[in-house]
């Protein structure tokens, strides 16, 4: 039989526990255990961004526009920029988008990424326009001399090649060997690479994509066996947005959380744009990266007194302008508030129409509903100021 709990005179009322004292020697909370450590992979440069060889795992996207409108395709590189893109991919399928790489990247922001299929003049277009990468499987380009020229000239430009096998698209040989499973899918990246590794070209990157969550990650951990290249982590056709950001975050945070997976992109069918903050969420809640602020919020309860869920609301779009890693918890009442508020630079608890702000646990103004945000504004930009003055 469960035990009835009284409810302590904190909860039973709207006052707050005491806040013990800190004597500022300890730190007041340690930092969560280490994930396993990084895979030793190779580095390879795409442009300013350095990929694998204990780089942080960087992010990427990819555009959606007619890249042939070339005007509309640095547009969306901008906003993926602005979003917090750091590479981004772009394809070339015909002739139109290889005469527009020129004007691409002049327009770009972002080191770039072309994404070829089969014809290898658009990787040469590409290269002579001084694109960054290559996402490009030389297997399916049939004619050897072509794919020795397509390699002779990003290696002349130190140009990294990502192999992208994607499991709905395996050579028949492999499907009727293997099947559509982890071990067809490292075959099939493995003969790309060795293919690439016969001209002397190392500076590669490996992606090996499925829909599956499961197929993924078993592909990405037989490679990682296999080779020391550095991995791009990807779900492919993940879905919509919803659930595409579930299963690219159990997917990509299963690799990631064992040290694989060196930069990510999260697919989404939807505005590139949304898979930017995915993928950063991804990173910052393993502790792999920081950026902006990370905001905890309860889920509010019987016990609430204010309306927490549009004061979560007011406070991620408050926030939202703010570079600086810090960590603000938005609590409805005092019964997790305190303890969540310690462990953040700033923290708010809700009592009845009003709330208090905390500062590292411990408790600096009393404000009404109506004046929080406000005084929880102050308070962010006063941490920024102290903590973090390279965004102040
Ligand atoms: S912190 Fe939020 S979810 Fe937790 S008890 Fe208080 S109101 Fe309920």
């Amino acid at each position: 039989m469960s035990e009835l709990r009284t409810p302590t005179a904190a909860q039973a009322t709207d006052e707050l526990p005491p806040v013990p004292e800190w004597s500022g020697v300890a730190p007041r909370n340690p930092a969560p255990p280490p994930l396993a450590p990084r895979r030793k992979t190779r580095a390879v440069q795409v442009g300013p961004v350095t990929i694998g060889g204990g780089a942080p795992v960087s992010v990427q996207s990819m555009t959606i526009t007619k890249t042939d409108d070339w005007a509309a395709t640095v547009e969306q590189i901008h906003a993926l920029a602005a979003a917090g893109c750091e590479i981004a991919r772009v394809s070339v399928p015909d002739a139109k988008a290889a005469a527009a790489c020129v004007k691409i990247k002049e327009g770009s922001p972002l080191p770039l990424v072309a994404d070829i299929h089969f014809d290898h003049r658009y990787a040469l277009a590409a290269i002579d326009a001084g694109w960054d990468k290559l996402r490009l499987n030389p297997g399916n380009i049939r004619d050897a001399a072509k794919v020795r020229e397509v390699v002779k000239a990003a290696a002349a430009r130190r140009m990294p090649i990502r192999i992208g096998v994607n499991n709905g698209s395996l050579a028949p040989d492999i499907v009727e060997r293997y099947g559509h499973t982890p071990e067809g899918m490292v075959e099939s990246g493995l003969r790309h690479l060795r293919i690439l590794e016969e001209l002397d070209f190392h500076d590669i990157v490996v992606s090996l994509k499925a829909h599956d969550v499961r197929t993924t990650v078993a592909a990405y951990r037989l490679m990682a066996t296999k080779v020391d290249y550095p991995f791009h982590l990807g779900i492919t056709e993940a879905g919509t947005l919803r659930s595409g950001t579930v299963k690219s975050s159990v997917g990509l945070g299963l690799l990631l959380a064992e040290g694989i997976g060196d930069t990510i992109r999260v697919s989404l069918t939807a505005d590139p744009v949304e898979e930017v903050p995915v993928c950063w969420d991804i990173l910052k809640s393993l502790g792999l990266r920081e950026r902006g602020v990370e905001i905890t919020s309860c889920p509010s309860c019987g016990r609430v007194q204010i309306d927490i869920v549009k004061l979560a609301e007011q406070v991620e779009r408050l926030t939202a302008e703010y570079r600086a890693p810090v960590k603000v918890a938005v609590m409805g009442c005092a019964v997790n508030g305190p303890g969540e508020a310690s462990m953040a630079d700033v923290g708010i608890a809700g009592g009845k129409g009003m709330g208090l702000i905390y500062r590292d646990g411990v408790m600096v103004r009393s404000l009404p509903e109506a004046q929080l945000l406000a005084g929880l504004r102050e308070e962010i930009e006063k941490v920024i100021k102290e903590r973090y003055p390279e965004y102040a």
